[in-house]
């Protein structure tokens, strides 16, 4: 490693690869290989290789803009924070504290997730906070709660990937959006072991699998189903596991009995014999896995469809065994430690439920505030979104960019638009933050040091690797001076590691507890798996074989400050002794195959399903301004079958309109063999004619509250080229 290397992790996915990053002589930043991160192992995707481009780019905001005669205009930073401040104040003084909100991000760090929610509900007073997460692995925890009594991600380090003997991965497509993770899934066939990829579309990933399932959008949960009723009717349920560590499967079993095979095949469209061989597969082998993302999690099903693979987990006594068990691989930077912190709209820091008077305890007194000035839970993200201009009158956003990632993304501008006031602090001028009465340019990745938790669970130190350009400020420098101009001078650390220090209080025995995490350890660790308290083995969690990291790095630079005398190794692998239930069992969710929320009729034939391509990242507002990743992916495509294009006399490259009964999306078409006929797919990373999600539908899951973007009824049109 040169010696001016400063090893931290990439700013996009929830891989969160390790990196090294050089300043050259000319100011210019590089990206090296960082091999001593057990996860990536130096290994880079293009967005990971070209990152250094953000720091520099010509686009980059370097001033506050606050709207004057309609337009932004470069303005100093007090009078920015003083327009903010005056926004909030007056809103809250005239509408009461709701009439605040505040809508966070997955990729913020885990200071400034919990420095957000705490902004939220100490500063404000108001319940009206979420974040763009929810779009993203909602359903996902809510299954992974309700089953297991705790969510994170992957309770098992991806390394047991490679070693387990089978994985079911299901509506995920690493190939393209975390490429280093495919390595796993190789290294897991070469092991022996097999791969059954689910995807209405023959994706890259799904081309390595040993099978492909490809189903209707929006049928996996009765796909799920028909696994386990394959599975009772053949006899290979685990029953001494089942009487052991579980509890509720005669419900389960029962509700599974009702989906037979030709039934299963019949409305998901995947053969009999195909459904046979899967069971076949993941059977054999002493130990399996079921994988998630988001084709299963982003419909307004997802949770119960999540739970469906779980219920199949547990049938076959793959959970909570060795190189077993049920996992989400989680999207954002920092998807998973954005979820624990507290600025989604039900929780509270170390994961704990807002409604829960212990919890409340806890966290004011950390605070120094009375448990009983914390408001209740708030609005989802979307229902949130909806609510702008109406008794919602003012928005602070951080991180996120809604205009171009929330669903019936037209009406959600129009909600924008319909606000008193709006402020966004972005690294760029977004889509959302076009619309802002003040923008404030804040610090990125690789200018600040914060932590993340990476899709495992594993807790990272993203460290500063150059100064930021003058006239940029970090977001908790921006959370600081707000809260001082609103009256609480003190809580609101710019300091990063001085937040984390009062994280680690305020997380303390709660399920997801940093407490025994210090920036040292993280440093010399090279990241620590969480829950890992001060001094105690949690509740429902073993330690496994190893911790899991790299090796010891020394020379960390970072004091021994709030290092706690009896060290906890951290948490790689949970659930081996029991589950975080009250009874350490856990729970079958019986569930029931159902339509999505809107199928296919006359006028809407087809069914539209969105993700990703390898050169973007989420809204784009990122990636779409960095030249090598947009010469790569310069705009959105329409993948429509060769029968269906051939159907509407459309041409690879012609123009293409997908409409629904929210809008139209128009792109050229992309001509695949590999969807299913009665299919489209588009990625959604751009704004503009060709934005899905003017497309998709914000139906609602009733427990996670996530909206329907993998499936909704359209039609697809010609367009003219002009
Ligand atoms: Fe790794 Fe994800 Fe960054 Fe690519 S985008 S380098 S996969 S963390």
């Amino acid at each position: 490693m040169p010696k001016s290397a400063t090893p931290t992790h990439c700013p996009y996915c929830a891989l969160q690869c390790g990196m090294n990053l050089t300043v050259g002589p000319d100011a210019g930043v590089e990206v090296a290989e960082r091999a001593d991160f057990p996860v990536n192992r130096g290994a880079l995707c293009a967005k990971g290789r070209t990152a250094p481009a953000l720091l520099t780019s010509r686009l980059r905001l370097t001033s506050p803009l606050v709207r004057k005669g309609g337009k932004l205009e470069p303005a100093g930073w007090d009078e920015a924070l003083d327009r903010i401040a005056g926004a909030l104040d007056g809103a809250r003084h005239k509408h009461g504290p709701d009439a605040c909100a505040v809508f966070g991000g997955g990729g913020l760090t885990n200071e400034k997730a919990y420095a957000l929610g705490k902004f939220a509900r100490v500063v404000l007073g108001t319940s009206q906070i979420d974040y763009n997460g929810r779009f993203c692995m909602s359903s996902a925890a809510a299954a992974g709660t309700a089953a297991f009594g705790l969510d994170r991600g992957l309770p098992f380090p991806l390394e047991d990937v490679a070693r387990t003997g089978c994985v079911i991965l299901v509506g995920s497509n690493p190939a393209e959006t975390m490429p280093p993770a495919l390595r796993y899934f190789t290294e897991l066939r070469e092991n022996g072991g097999t791969l059954i990829v689910v995807d209405p579309r023959r994706t890259r990933t799904a081309e390595q699998a040993d099978l492909h399932l490809a189903p209707r959008p929006g049928t996996d949960l009765a796909l799920a189903l028909g696994l386990l009723h394959l599975v009772v009717a053949e006899g290979r349920t685990d029953e001494a596991y089942i009487r052991e560590r579980t509890t509720g499967w005669e419900e389960a079993r029962a509700a599974a009995m009702a989906h037979w095979p030709e039934y299963v095949e019949r409305v998901t469209g995947v053969p009999v014999p195909q459904l046979r061989e899967a069971v076949r597969l993941f059977c054999a082998p002493e130990s399996a896995m079921v994988l998630t993302a988001r084709g299963p999690e982003q419909q307004a099903k997802g949770t119960d469809t999540v739970g469906a693979w779980i219920n199949l987990c547990l049938a076959t006594g793959r959970a909570g065994r060795p190189l077993s068990g049920y996992g989400c691989l989680t999207g954002q930077g920092n998807g998973q430690g954005g979820r624990e912190h507290g600025q989604k709209a039900d929780q509270l820091p170390g994961y704990r439920k807002l409604t829960d008077p212990a919890a409340r305890r806890h966290v004011a007194e950390v605070w120094g505030v009375d448990p009983d000035s914390l408001p209740g839970p708030g609005r989802s993200a979307y229902e949130l979104l909806d609510a702008l201009g109406t008794d919602i009158r003012t928005l602070l956003v951080m991180g996120s960019n809604p205009v171009v990632s929330a669903p019936r993304a037209a009406h959600v501008e129009e909600r924008l638009r319909a606000l008193d006031f709006l402020a966004v602090c972005d690294v760029v001028l977004s889509e959302t933050a076009e619309l802002a009465d003040v923008v404030l340019p804040v610090t990125q990745w690789a200018e600040e040091t914060g932590t993340t938790t990476n899709l495992e669970g594993r807790v990272l130190l993203r460290r500063q690797a150059v100064a930021p350009p003058e006239g940029v400020r970090s977001d908790l420098e921006v959370l600081h001076e707000l809260a001082a101009r609103l009256g609480v001078e003190k809580g609101f650390p710019a300091d990063p590691e001085e937040v984390f220090e009062e994280l680690r209080r305020a997380s303390a025995g709660g399920p997801a507890d940093y407490s025994g995490i210090t920036y040292r350890r993280l440093a010399e660790e090279n990241g620590v798996f969480w829950p890992c308290p001060a001094s105690e083995r949690p509740v429902g969690a073993a330690t496994g074989d190893s911790t899991g990291t790299g090796a010891r790095t020394g020379g960390s630079g970072f004091s021994a400050k709030g290092t706690p005398a009896e060290v906890h190794p951290g948490t790689p692998r949970m659930f081996l002794d029991r589950f975080a239930t009250e009874d350490g069992r856990a729970r079958f969710v019986p569930v029931s195959h159902r339509p999505s929320a809107e199928e296919p009729d006359e006028e809407y034939p087809l069914l539209l399903t969105t993700g990703r391509v390898l050169a973007q990242y989420q809204s784009g507002a990122q990636t779409r301004r960095v030249d090598e990743l947009n010469a790569a992916a310069p705009g959105p495509f329409v993948e429509l079958h060769p029968r269906l294009a051939a159907r509407l006399g459309a041409a690879e490259g012609d123009p293409v309109a997908v409409v629904s009964r929210r809008g139209r999306a128009t792109a050229p078409a992309r001509i695949s063999a590999g969807i299913r006929p009665d299919t489209v797919f588009m990625p959604f990373h751009w704004p503009g004619a060709g934005r899905a999600n003017t497309v998709t539908n914000p139906a609602l899951d009733p427990t996670s509250r996530m909206p329907e973007f993998k499936v909704c009824a359209v039609r697809v049109e010609p367009v003219d080229r002009d």
